[in-house]
């Protein structure tokens, strides 16, 4: 095996991250890396994100075996997989589930992104999903079927959020973003709603 050290920490950090800022809590929560056409690193089943290490981490094929490392893959790793198989542009998965976001997938409604350049910018490329059971083959079906719209933000009703990149930073950015947006989006809109 390669050493993947350098992509290991960083997945860790962006694991911290994701808990300190609130955005995953308990063991919620997954992110992967793309380190060749056949390899994905990602992050284990069960466990807190607060404090992974690279050594907790896992590699699995495109068919989802572990082919190195001590725990098992996330049981949404298969959602992952499919969203890499749609776009081979793609290198960095962040799933979380954002508070702000998810009170809007909730009722199945999306902020509106027109609030700031960077939202303009980074929250292109987005499709709202249904419900489906997290991780299930159904899940993977309907993002396959929808291939063609190469989406970088997949948004899960009552479920939350997959963010996609060329690399982590990217993927962190339509994340860290999307979740500003639906914090000003709740703003304006409790503001309108009091008047
Ligand atoms: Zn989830």
């Amino acid at each position: 095996m390669n050493d993947y050290s350098t992509i290991s920490k960083s997945i860790c950090e962006y694991c911290n991250l994701s808990y300190s800022k609130g955005l995953v809590v308990a063991h919620s929560g997954n992110i992967s890396v793309r380190l060749s056409s056949e390899l994905i690193l990602t992050t284990p089943t069960l466990f807190s994100k607060q404090r992974l290490e690279p050594r907790d981490l896992v590699i699995c094929d495109m068919n989802s075996n572990v082919l190195d490392g001590y725990n098992k893959p996330s049981s949404e790793i298969g959602t992952h997989l499919a969203i890499y198989s749609t776009n081979s542009d793609i290198n960095a998965i962040i799933h979380t589930h954002p508070p702000y976001l998810c009170s809007y997938l909730y009722e199945g409604k999306l902020p509106n992104r027109d609030i700031s350049f960077e939202s303009q910018y980074w929250l292109k490329d987005l499709l709202l999903v249904p419900q489906f059971e997290p991780g299930s083959s159904s899940l993977s079906d309907f993002i396959l079927s929808n291939k063609e719209k190469k989406a970088l933000l997949y948004l899960l009703i009552k479920h939350g959020l997959f963010a996609c990149g060329k690399s982590l930073q990217e993927a962190w950015w339509r994340t860290e973003i999307m979740e500003n947006c639906s914090m000003i989006n709740h703003l304006i809109d409790s503001r309108n709603i009091n008047g």
